[in-house]
């Protein structure tokens, strides 16, 4: 091979390694290339460093380049990506509690990070701003439904984080929605403007393990939220909620989604129960379970009896 030939080779080869060269989108790989892959998601979704000449302005450090476009589809099945590998990376240190525990954070974390860079094109110009705010909990009086890794997660937080005393008042109010509310479709629970039973004084007392779905839900428009509080039954058949996104946000949505696909895809390679279950159904049972995540993680059947056959991903 001469010189001219060499310096082609290497000029195609970095083009490929920088996603930019011929190929397909989303490369068939295994798991032996996860670190690889890792790298070429965290190059596609945040810019490559750039060399900048003396004299330019220093870069200010609070404020990231901006997040560059990608297909929607391929941004998620990335997010989806990184988050599987982020949980498989975390429960391979072992089944404990510890490693559930940081898988379920992991994923979180990185959901965060992502809808933080979005966030601020989300808002840009001159569109509405995110009207969500503390003690604002007029979209946690519907049905929220959570992966069984995220239930034992939040078990598991509630037991270790609340105080004696929050634990029992927790679990009175878990145990009366179970029987009194548990058995009512989306629609009644919703008719009955029943919060969520983590809210508490209008804030959510488990903010920090709380569900990716919930996660994903902002809005433009306090006015819209608290209209779909007090008329549910007109939020549900109004051509605006049905037609399009309203003033809820799809892109924190599309991450968080993606973001619960990567880490139900990594319970499924693991054996692990991946259905959807409502939050207070799910976290009841778990509660109730002695040594909770370590019976999840053995398989046993910690959530039967409440499986409504719908996977998480
Ligand atoms: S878990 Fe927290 S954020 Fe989600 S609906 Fe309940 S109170 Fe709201």
């Amino acid at each position: 091979m001469n010189r001219k030939q060499r310096r082609r080779l290497a000029k195609s080869a970095s083009s490929v390694a920088a996603g930019s060269g011929p190929g397909p989108a989303s490369p068939a790989f295994d798991a032996g290339d996860a670190l690889a892959l890792l790298s070429g998601l965290v190059r596609q979704v945040r810019p490559a460093a750039v060399t900048l000449p003396e004299a330019a302005p220093a870069v200010p450090t609070e404020r990231a380049p901006p997040v560059p476009s990608l297909d929607p589809q391929a941004r998620d099945e990335n997010i989806a990506t990184t988050c599987y590998y982020l949980a498989m990376d975390a429960l391979r240190g072992g089944r404990t509690p510890e490693t559930l525990a940081r898988a379920v954070a992991a994923v979180a974390a990185h959901a965060d990070r992502l809808w933080a860079e979005a966030r601020r094109e989300v808002e840009a110009g001159d569109k509405p701003k995110i009207a969500c705010k503390a003690g604002c909990g007029w979209c946690c009086h519907q049905t929220i439904t959570v992966a069984p890794v995220e239930a034992v997660a939040i078990a598991a937080h509630v037991r270790d984080k609340f105080t004696a005393e929050a634990r029992t008042a927790l679990h009175q109010r878990l145990a009366a929605f179970v029987e009194q509310i548990g058995a009512l479709s989306a629609a009644e629970r919703a008719r009955r403007q029943v919060p969520c039973s983590y809210l508490v004084d209008g804030a959510c007392s488990i903010y920090e393990v709380r569900p990716l779905r919930c996660r994903g839900v902002h809005s433009r428009d306090v006015g819209h939220c608290i209209w779909r509080y007090e008329y549910p039954d007109a939020a549900r058949t109004d051509g605006r909620s049905r037609v399009g996104a309203g003033p809820y946000v799809v892109e924190s949505a599309r991450i968080m989604n993606a973001a619960l696909a990567g880490l139900a895809r990594a319970c499924r390679d693991l054996g692990l129960l991946v259905d959807s279950l409502d939050i207070e159904a799910a976290t009841h049972a778990a509660l109730d379970t002695p040594q909770v995540e370590a019976r999840f993680l053995a398989g046993a059947p910690v959530f039967s009896g409440l499986i409504k056959g719908s996977q998480t991903a």
